[in-house]
């Protein structure tokens, strides 16, 4: 494992036995999340970015979901041991889920219990984390994480149930119960989704500020490529349980290659679209059927360029320039495929 990573998954493979048949969710997966910086994934729903993630926290639902193959290595900050969280035995993965890695969904309302007041389930967080810690302490703590992320009067507000606050203000719980163990990694899964835009712009800001303010690493999932345009630093884009892009996030941004990355910037408005040579106009058709997906390149029924190869092989992921990798025929030249 570099020593610049704290997280580095490498060719993650997963596969859902369904009563409706088998999906693989995930085909050689691999990326790597450096200390105190913002990997971005991105794609449509269902392409596998939350899978990976709930692969990370060793969450998948049991026994659909089974890892075929591949490594989820973490870098303990604590002891600087480097570990493969698939192996860890379920009573230290225990630990390190929450008190290392946090996570925060789309949804706060289902995360969060209506019955408890918020200031009861960032408590329960706490205590559950730190036995040691008393009572009086963790309330004093939870008042205190209320404050870091903005909510206003948390002296009394910690006292609210759940109903009680906005939906802005309910992220804002969550992200103070994610970070009220110092994880080393926060997995934000569309954490501003249902959030209207304004409100959204300010989660955004606060994962920020409060990422230079405590220091961790950051996996921000989501659909939309303009919400990691101004958060992330690098970013895989995935489609149909792959990778088929992953690059700093300037030259997402200013050189996409893969034609699915192009067509997702065509949707995303307001962007200096200079870099793109031939702008598509977004992307047509849907997601195929993860249950019968086409042969050849996954992308091929969608793709404006595609070739007679594309419909019958896979390309495989060929790095174009020092940390740019690219899984489609337009960039392989000659026997440059790395795998
Ligand atoms: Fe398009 Fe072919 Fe590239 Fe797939 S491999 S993205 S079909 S050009």
């Amino acid at each position: 494992m570099e020593k610049d990573n704290i997280l580095e998954i490498k060719n993650l493979h997963v596969t859902f036995y369904t009563e409706d048949g088998i999906v693989r969710a995930l085909q050689g997966v691999e990326y790597e999340v450096k200390h105190n910086e913002t990997l971005g994934v991105v794609g449509e729903s269902g392409c596998g970015k939350s899978v990976t993630s709930l692969t990370i926290m060793r969450l998948l639902p049991k026994p659909q979901a089974k890892v075929e193959e591949g490594q989820i290595l973490f870098r303990d900050k604590e002891t600087g041991q480097e570990i493969n969280l698939l192996e860890l035995p379920e009573e230290k993965m225990r630990h390190v889920r929450g008190n290392r890695i946090s996570m925060i969904f789309q949804e706060p309302m289902t995360a969060l219990n209506p019955v408890y007041t918020v200031g009861d389930q960032i408590m329960e967080a706490i205590l559950i984390h730190n036995p040691e810690t008393t009572r009086q302490e963790a309330r004093k703590k939870a008042i205190e994480m209320l404050k870091l992320v903005g909510i206003p009067a948390a002296e009394k507000r910690v006292d609210d149930y759940p109903h009680q606050m906005s939906g802005g203000m309910r992220q804002r719980v969550m992200i103070a119960m994610a970070l009220s163990t110092n994880p080393d990694i926060l997995i934000a899964d569309e954490p501003t989704t249902a959030l209207d835009v304004t409100i959204q712009a300010q989660i955004l800001d606060l994962i920020n500020r409060l990422q230079e303010q405590l220091g961790m690493s950051i996996i921000l999932i989501t659909h939309n490529l303009g919400v990691v345009a101004q958060n992330a630093d690098r970013i895989a884009v995935m489609y149909l349980g792959r990778i088929v892009e992953y690059a700093p996030v300037r030259e997402i941004f200013h050189d996409p290659k893969h034609p699915y990355t192009q067509g997702l910037l065509q949707s995303v408005p307001r962007l200096d679209r200079g870099g793109l040579k031939e702008p598509l106009p977004g992307i047509s058709g849907n997601l195929p059927s993860p249950y019968n997906p086409p042969p050849g390149c996954k992308f091929h029924p969608r793709c404006p360029y595609v070739m007679d190869r594309c419909r019958e092989e896979e390309p495989s992921a060929v790095e174009i320039s020092p940390g740019h990798t690219v899984r489609c025929w337009l960039h392989v030249k000659g026997e440059k495929s790395n795998e």
